[in-house]
């Protein structure tokens, strides 16, 4: 077998850290633009939102990865119960349950 990457804890490691990036470059981006109001064909409004999405996208990517290397990644923040796989697949920095969330 080719796959070397077993461990879905990694698998979901290698997912953040590539979000990680692509959070970057993003916020990157639309920091330019909002430099040059009008050039990045975004009203100020929107720009704003995007910009607040990336952020909180890198934050909780960043929190993700630190939860990671402390060996508590996969813990609801709220009851301290387990995060299913499968949840975490699809919302790999999730920091509640599915219960939690919905509170
Ligand atoms: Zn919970």
């Amino acid at each position: 077998m080719t796959d070397t990457v077993q461990d879905p804890v990694e698998r979901l490691r290698v997912r953040l850290e590539e979000q990680f990036q692509q959070y970057t470059e993003q916020l990157t981006e639309l920091t330019v633009h909002s430099r040059q109001p009008g050039r990045g064909g975004h009203d100020p409004d929107t720009l704003n939102g995007l910009l607040t999405t990336a952020r909180d996208g890198l934050a909780g990517t960043a929190e993700a990865l630190r939860r990671m290397s402390e060996g508590t990644y996969g813990r609801c923040d709220r009851c301290g119960g387990e995060i299913p796989m499968g949840r975490l697949e699809i919302l790999p920095h999730a920091r509640y349950c599915v219960t939690c969330q919905r509170a």
